[in-house]
């Protein structure tokens, strides 16, 4: 491996800044650091956020989607319909449950679930929606939550990439079913690792209360009863310290991202990326769906490089980690996995989700690049696509 320059330009970094520190400073001395007042505050902002709606955290975004899964009922005998092209805790949290998850192929142009793929793989065993707002891009939700409501099925959104996004002008969040956003520390938002789930109901709430902290019910000075086991994944107050101080942060960030989105598309208009093969995001335009540009991702024409569909997008990582630059991969399908392998799943059930799962290249996107930064990146991929092409 080649030892980065220092002047490396990773293809995400976390920013914390000096007060977020200082709040950190005052929790760990104030004799109280687990789930406390900082935590309570901050899902009360974050219920302001989201227009209202309940809201609770935990320790991180896979604990969430679980206790969603839990608080929907979701078990044994019941299928959970989601897309391939995630992070793997979206099917292994409903392996946890003891359901299965059902995966069906992507929209090549958003590579978000393909709606159509959706409504032709519900049977009368499926339960739940799960859709992913892969980058920050959400789905038709319009249409997702018709279909949903037409089936009597729960939607729980993993809006783990999604927060600050948008459809029709509403934030995600702020609608819906059950949603669930992680603050991993490479998320737009981080409290380095946590995550919150936006409910319907108080009682809903409740039961995701227990559910992070073993079941227990406590009743007066003395008294602890529990129905129905839970887990421990209480947000601690110094998570909840970094995050607060993140949310204030959130509109500077969205807009920042936005900015380098643009540029990025104009100086991949300059280098003549598409002319090469490279498939670009959405247009920033092109549909009722706002991103929070969580990602900026690629898709490389793997045919066309050498090494082909197996081995190019690791000779262009090499290369462009070689000049300085990280990338990424988000994400390799799922259902390719030796587990998923084992309960069935296998190459050619998924061809859109295969092809781009080969080719998907995460460039370099957070708050703090610069614009030279994105004219470097794109110009060091041009010269490298032409160079290992065959
Ligand atoms: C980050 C992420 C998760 C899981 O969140 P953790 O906080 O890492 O547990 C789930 N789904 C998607 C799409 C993610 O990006």
């Amino acid at each position: 491996m080649t030892t980065p320059a220092s002047d490396f330009l990773p293809f995400v970094r976390p920013e914390i800044d000096a007060a977020a520190i200082a709040d950190v400073g005052k929790v760990l001395a104030s004799g109280w650091i687990t789930s406390g007042p900082k935590m309570h505050a901050f899902e009360a902002a974050l219920s302001d956020l989201f227009g209202g709606r309940p809201v609770r955290t935990f320790a991180n975004g896979s604990a969430t989607m679980e206790i969603a899964l839990r608080i929907a009922d979701i078990g044994p005998g019941d299928e959970v319909i989601t897309t391939p092209i995630t992070w793997v805790a979206t099917a292994n949290v409903v392996i946890a449950v003891g359901a299965r998850p059902v995966f069906v192929d992507i929209d090549p142009r958003t590579r978000n679930l393909d709606l159509d793929a959706v409504e032709a793989a519900i049977t009368p065993r499926t339960r739940a929606i799960m859709p992913v707002y892969l980058s920050g891009l959400p789905v038709d939700m319009d249409r997702l939550y018709a279909m949903a409501s037409k089936h009597g099925l729960r939607v729980i959104e993993d809006a783990a990439q999604a927060i600050d996004s948008r459809w029709q002008g509403r934030r995600i969040g702020a609608f819906g079913d059950l949603v669930s956003f992680s603050f991993q520390a490479n998320k737009n938002i981080t409290t380095i690792e946590g995550g919150c789930l936006v409910m319907n109901t108080p009682e809903e709430a409740v039961r995701a209360e227990r559910l992070r902290l073993q079941g227990v019910i406590r009743t007066g000075m003395d008294g602890m009863d529990v129905e129905e086991p839970g887990g421990k994944f209480n947000l601690t107050d110094v998570n909840a310290a970094v995050g607060l101080a993140q949310l204030g942060s959130l509109d500077t960030i969205t807009a920042r991202r936005a900015e380098l989105a643009e540029a990025y598309f104009r100086c991949a208009a300059d280098h003549g990326l598409a002319g090469l093969g490279i498939e670009l995001p959405q247009p920033l335009d092109a549909q009722a769906a706002t991103t929070n540009w969580h990602m900026f991702q690629v898709v490389l024409p793997t045919g066309r490089l050498q090494g082909g569909p197996a081995q190019a997008r690791q000779r262009v990582m090499e290369a462009l980690r070689e000049r300085g630059i990280g990338t990424g991969v988000h994400y390799p399908p799922i259902h390719l996995f030796s587990y998923y392998r084992s309960l069935g799943w296998r190459e050619g059930m998924l061809p859109h989700a295969e092809r781009i799962g080969r080719g998907i290249v995460t460039l370099p996107l957070f708050p703090a690049m610069q614009a030279a930064d994105v004219e470097r990146v794109c110009e060091t991929l041009s010269e490298t696509c032409k160079r290992l092409s065959k």
